[in-house]
């Protein structure tokens, strides 16, 4: 590791948030277009002649996922899987287990889709926030583990536990990043940034060649950046606690779980993003950082250096680059370039 220094302009910060901002005006700027779903925020910007119908499409493909993956919408596939407990399993929703559990096994447990009772119980589900004690944790943690599930790969049938529910909250918004990108580059268009909450996926270049700038939230105050990665053809995908949480006491509780104890990852990490060409595994990746911690990180990313890279900030705010990126990152604070 070796300590490196840039500097970076607060304009250049600010655009980043949606790299098309900075874009001069006229037909290289785009069509853009907000949505609401999936519990968030999402923007897409789209250039070349096809902008608009590349975008209708995108928008039914989002809403038709989360008319999947929706746990607060009882018609979904999830909410109905979650009811009956087994169920032959749609493609999209095939496709985003038999990552899971991918991610699973590769994050040694700590990405897993089988939390949802834990998520219930302290209130992310419904907004009913509350600290449960050991006993109701230790209970719940039993049918907890992607191993307790019952999947046929050949026919997509899937039983699981009565007392287990899957949540798809932790890699849903990439993959719907990633199907929604593939979409576009179906129709007659050059480049996409899209935006799902934290979750950004790019195509092609910008109009003027360069390439795509992405702003790394500050963790500590959303409003500002610590860093902006200039990236093509990727997915950024950041997870931290402060995405979605609630005080009691003066504690903070955060959404991100940590499947060994059920309460919320402790590991000492206040952000995780992860840069990746694959938007689903960017997702799954992001949560499962944020839930290993540091040292497991980069011991991950050291056997898999080949198939993404990260930026994780440590609870002192220091930030830790994959050599991976570091030279497309920039930011005004120091960091170390992980090797
Ligand atoms: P993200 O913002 O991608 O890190 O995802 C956070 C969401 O993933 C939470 O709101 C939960 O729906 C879900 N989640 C929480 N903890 C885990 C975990 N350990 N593994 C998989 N999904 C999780
Ligand atoms: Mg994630």
């Amino acid at each position: 590791m070796r300590a490196k220094h840039k500097t970076i302009i607060a304009v250049i910060i600010f655009a980043a948030v949606c790299a098309a901002i900075a874009l001069p005006s006229g037909k290289e700027q785009g069509v853009k277009r907000s949505i609401f779903a999936m519990d968030t925020y999402m923007e897409l910007t789209v250039y070349g002649h096809d902008a608009e119908a590349a975008l209708d499409a995108a928008e039914n493909e989002i809403m038709r996922l989360d008319g999947l993956l929706s746990t607060g919408n009882l018609s979904s596939e999830v909410s109905q899987l979650n009811n009956k407990k087994s169920g032959v399993l749609s493609k999209d929703c095939r496709y985003l287990f038999e990552r899971s559990k991918q991610i699973n096994e590769m994050t040694d447990g700590a990405f897993d889709i089988t939390i949802y009772p834990l998520m219930e119980a302290w209130g992310f589900a419904g907004g009913d926030f509350r600290v449960p004690d050991d006993d109701e944790l230790s209970r719940l943690l039993k049918y907890v583990g992607m191993s307790l599930v019952e999947y046929d790969d050949e026919t997509g049938e899937l039983k699981m536990p009565q007392q287990m529910k899957l949540d798809f909250g932790g890699i849903g918004k990439g993959y719907a990043s990633q199907r929604v990108t593939e979409l576009m580059r179906g129709y007659d268009i050059d480049a996409s940034v899209i935006s799902l909450g934290g979750n950004v996926q790019t195509f092609g270049r910008k109009p003027d060649k360069s390439k795509w700038k992405i702003a790394v939230k500050n963790p500590d105050d959303t409003s500002s950046y610590i860093g902006v990665l200039s990236v093509m053809d990727k997915a950024v995908v950041t997870s931290g606690g402060y995405e979605r949480f609630f005080e009691k006491d003066g504690v903070s509780y955060h959404h991100i779980i940590d499947p060994r104890t059920g309460r919320p990852a402790n590991s000492g990490l206040l952000s995780v993003t992860v840069v990746c060409g694959d938007g689903t595994l960017a997702d799954g990746l992001s949560t499962a950082l944020y839930v290993l911690g540091m040292e497991k990180a980069v011991d991950l990313w050291r056997s898999h250096s080949n198939e993404f890279d990260m930026i994780l900030v440590d609870s002192s705010k220091k930030q830790y680059v994959t050599d991976g990126i570091s030279n497309l990152y920039d930011s005004e604070a120091d960091y170390e370039i992980i090797y």
